[in-house]
């Protein structure tokens, strides 16, 4: 059997990392749930131990995000990139005015391209010239004339830019793929007409996305949309209009329950991964160009950490010798190149350590 001490450091993207004592509770409840005698992936999704699992992920979900009376929180599947396609149906068909997206990287320009096929949709800004290697500041960003809304990426997975504080405009509902930095800091929910994760960067495993949905956006899904694409629904059937992926939900609120009880809350995971982010930022800038980041500093992400080295051969060894060492999928996206470190929240501070001792050693050796 497989032991604890088999592990990697894995800096994977996605589907990442997850909590030590996540998997080892899931482990230990596979056989069977606690009084039930059978597993969560073989009881109906309407028992009543899966009610308690699907209440209590829902009901912690609620407290790290602060959701409050004017947003409800859903689970649905088909992963953020059906939220491409979900949002503008929902919130822009039928809506007089422009789907306003800031595209700062790949997923952001994936979510444009889902909205002009529902309507018109509108490039408030857009980093492709620079490569996506930062943010706009508040006067490049132009919005249409009439918004349905305004769609950012809060984390670009594949480059490495992440907003410290969105751009909120009045009266033009945000809405935010957050799926690479969800539950890695506080979020002030009030700001958002919508937020929306799935769950396998930072939250749980592939299979359930997370949206929070402001009450009075919803009225804007129109009827003749189909049941199981209309925000409404999952609201009215309390996530589970059909079987739901009771495992994936599971998972999510055992990882929920982990940052709550274990770390302590969003505040105290977000302490955690400005730490470790700055270390790994450290050796890069004290690197003599080594190391070069893709990202410029005031853009750069702490939960993916991309850079470049001296040439591609030296990237092809980096990511050779990391895995040697048991600092695995450290290859950089091919449309970016380099190397690629996602520290997600469950990656261990002791991982970010032995990574930052690899990339002196290896520029010792190499540079
Ligand atoms: C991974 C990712 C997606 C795509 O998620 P899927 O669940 O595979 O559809 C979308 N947006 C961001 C920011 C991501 O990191």
């Amino acid at each position: 059997m497989a032991r604890v001490a088999d592990r990697v450091f894995n800096f994977s993207a996605g589907p990442a990392v997850l909590p030590l004592p996540v998997l080892e509770k899931a482990q230990d409840e596979l056989l069977s749930l606690p009084g039930v005698g059978a597993s969560v992936l073989e009881i109906s999704h309407r028992s009543k131990a899966f009610d308690k699992i699907l209440e209590n992920t829902l009901s912690n979900l609620k407290s790290l995000l602060g959701v409050g009376e004017d947003h409800e929180v859903v689970l649905l599947q088909g992963g953020a990139s059906l939220q491409f396609s979900m949002v503008p149906m929902n919130f822009l068909a039928g809506h007089s005015g422009e789907a306003n997206y800031i595209v700062t990287g790949t997923w952001g320009k994936s979510g444009l391209k889902e909205a002009s096929r529902i309507g018109n949709s509108h490039v408030a800004w857009d980093g492709a010239e620079n490569g996506y290697d930062r943010l706009p500041v508040a006067e490049e960003i132009t919005l249409s004339k009439n918004p349905a809304y305004l769609h950012v990426t809060s984390n670009e997975t594949i480059q490495g830019v992440q907003w410290q504080a969105l751009p909120t405009f009045q009266n033009v509902p945000l809405i935010c793929d957050a799926s690479s930095d969800f539950l890695s800091r506080p979020v002030d929910i009030s700001n958002y007409g919508m937020l929306y994760a799935c769950a396998q960067k930072n939250a749980g495993i592939a299979g359930v996305t997370v949206a929070v949905v402001r009450r009075d956006l919803l009225s804007r899904s129109q009827e003749e949309l189909p049941s199981m694409l209309n925000y409404q629904t999952f609201v009215e059937k309390g996530s589970r209009p059909n079987t739901p992926p009771v495992f994936a939900v599971y998972i999510l609120g055992l990882v929920c329950e982990w940052i709550l009880k274990d770390v302590g809350g969003l505040e105290h995971i977000a302490a955690r991964n400005a730490t470790k982010a700055s270390k790994v930022y450290g050796v890069i800038d004290s690197s003599e160009g080594f190391f070069r980041g893709h990202s410029s500093p005031a853009s750069r992400s702490i939960m993916n950490v991309t850079f470049r080295l001296p040439s591609e051969e030296l990237e092809a060894a980096f990511v050779k010798n990391a895995a040697a060492e048991g600092l695995s999928d450290l290859k950089g996206h091919r449309s970016v190149g380099g190397i690629r470190a996602s520290i997600y929240n469950a990656m261990p501070e002791e991982g970010v350590d032995a990574l930052c001792q690899f990339m002196s050693d290896f520029k010792s050796s190499h540079g």
